[in-house]
């Protein structure tokens, strides 16, 4: 029996399901199981809307202000457990420490701070008319909200959908993932602490297909803001259209980093480009799995490229001076290994990486794959058409902006890009030319929490961030007056 059992925060009280039925957590770092979370089921899920729902008048009515303090005193008190945090997010999740520590819970804290501010800079819309009358927007709360986040930055994407939901006015309903589902716990208890009225923010946890769904079915539940593959958000698509919820969805990328034989390709640039393939594992939506690369500079890039992925350290995610850790299920690592076997059938050169490791000592059964680096296929190969979200990134080169804009804009997906150039007219051509949420110029997950953030295409519906995420939690009203 694992020592921690994690709770359900419902009503302002920690619970446990009510079938008492539960799942294990597992570390992915060593494969064993360190703690349990409520499996929980529809009649958990109905508790937690039947709290929401009770609070949600005193919650929309409360000053944004007042809203503004509590969420400011959660990123308070999870920035006082600052290590606490990084430290169970590691755990759950097989990412290094050091990255959880320097990037997720300090982004979970800016999520929460960015949007308790935001609340109160917000500004409702007027149009006068010529023709004698005034039009202004109120936007109120929705009610009962659902917000479901994945596992590749747990603490960080749920807070990205809460705060917003919170600041706007909403009571929530929440679902971590059940693979990484301690963070989220932990929140939930600091949030009783922080002063939240009971029943404002819930958290069920459990599986996604019975407590999710549960979730995206419930017919009080007003707007569902989901983050994680394509597969599960066409099914909750689905669900919602007939109920006519709002939907925002972000989901999977296939993401391209296009490099041009001008880009300033200085050390600092070039371990920014690693990065973006290799940063957690390769486990971020944002990731860019597709190297293009200019043919003229391929193959001398190719080698100062795989030199610095050759030295990128896989190991103990406690371990400080690890770069990558585990990859986060078994089933993840089964699906990331069997995309690589993919490759090589396709007739993909394998010119680092390819395997499994296994790091000594405490980590012999955990789930690691060295990051890997294919080339030797055409953009429609399989390999380079599918996410596979783990450390493998393909080199495609490419003769011109011409080929380049149509290698990158050739998938189905189109979340995220970056272009690597010195060229500032080519910069802007390209970026009003690629089909892409996010066009990074010369950097790489540069994030300004104002900005729209989101993508088309097979990756997903609707944008978060700023403005826009406090437009998806409200209903907007035009009141026009004649004068
Ligand atoms: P997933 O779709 O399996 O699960 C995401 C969440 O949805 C989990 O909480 C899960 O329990 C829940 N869920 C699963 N089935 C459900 C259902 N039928 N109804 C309701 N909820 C359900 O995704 P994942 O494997 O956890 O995450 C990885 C995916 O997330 C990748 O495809 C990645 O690209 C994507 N992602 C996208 C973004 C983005 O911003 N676009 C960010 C991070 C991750």
């Amino acid at each position: 029996m694992p020592s921690t059992r994690l709770a359900n925060l419902i009503d302002g009280r920690l619970q446990a399901p009510r079938d008492d039925r539960w799942l294990d957590v597992y570390e992915p770092a060593t494969g064993a199981i360190f703690a349990q979370c409520p499996d929980s089921s529809a009649s958990d899920v109905d508790d937690a809307v039947q709290a929401a729902r009770k609070a949600a008048a005193g919650w929309a009515a409360t000053p944004s202000e007042d809203r503004s303090r509590l969420l400011h005193r959660l990123a308070d008190l999870i920035e006082a457990r600052l290590d606490e945090f990084a430290a169970l997010e590691s755990r759950d999740s097989g990412k290094p420490v050091a990255l959880a520590k320097r990037l997720d819970i300090p982004r979970a804290v800016s999520n929460l701070r960015f949007f308790a501010a935001a609340i109160i800079a917000w500004e409702s819309e007027s149009h006068a008319m010529e023709t004698g009358a005034i039009n202004y927007t109120l936007r109120h709360p929705l009610g009962v909200v659902g917000c479901i986040s994945p596992w590749n930055l747990p603490l960080y994407l749920f807070t990205w959908k809460i705060a917003p939901a919170l600041a706007s006015g909403n009571t929530v309903v929440a679902k971590p993932s059940e693979i990484t589902p301690c963070t989220a716990a932990l929140l939930g208890e600091l949030s009783i602490e922080a002063g939240f009225p009971p029943g404002v923010l819930n958290i069920v946890q459990g599986r996604g297909p019975t407590t999710g769904q549960a979730i995206v079915e419930h017919p009080a539940i007003k707007a569902i803001s989901f983050t994680g593959s394509t597969r599960t958000g066409a099914g909750i698509a689905a669900t919602a259209a007939p109920q006519f919820k709002k939907i925002s969805l972000e989901l999977g990328g296939k993401n391209p980093a296009i490099v041009f034989a001008d880009a300033d390709l200085s050390e600092q640039n070039l371990d920014t480009i690693v990065r973006s393939g290799f940063a957690n594992q390769g486990e971020i939506c944002l990731c860019g799995s597709r190297l293009l690369v200019q043919r003229s500079i391929y193959e001398t890039f190719r080698e100062r490229y795989l030199a610095r992925v050759k030295a990128l350290r896989v190991g103990d995610p406690q371990d400080a001076s690890s770069n990558l850790g585990a990859l986060v299920s078994r089933e993840h690592f089964d699906k990331v290994m069997s995309c690589i076997a993919q490759a090589r059938s396709e007739g993909g050169n394998i010119l680092i990486g390819g395997q499994a490791l296994s790091p000594p000592g405490r980590c012999a059964n955990g789930w690691f794959v060295a990051p890997t680096v294919i080339d030797g296929l055409g953009n429609d190969a399989a390999t380079n058409q599918q996410e596979i979200f783990g450390p493998v990134v393909t080199l495609i080169p490419f003769e011109d902006e011409d080929e380049a804009i149509a290698l990158a804009n050739g998938t189905g997906y189109g979340l995220a890009a970056s272009l690597w150039t010195a060229d500032l007219s080519r910069a802007h051509r390209m970026g009003a030319q690629l089909e892409f949420g996010i066009v990074w110029i010369n950097c790489w997950l540069l994030r300004d929490l104002r900005t729209p953030f989101g993508g088309s295409k097979q990756s997903g519906v609707g944008r978060e961030g700023g403005t826009e995420a406090l437009r998806f939690f409200t209903e907007p009203r035009n009141i026009c007056i004649r004068y």
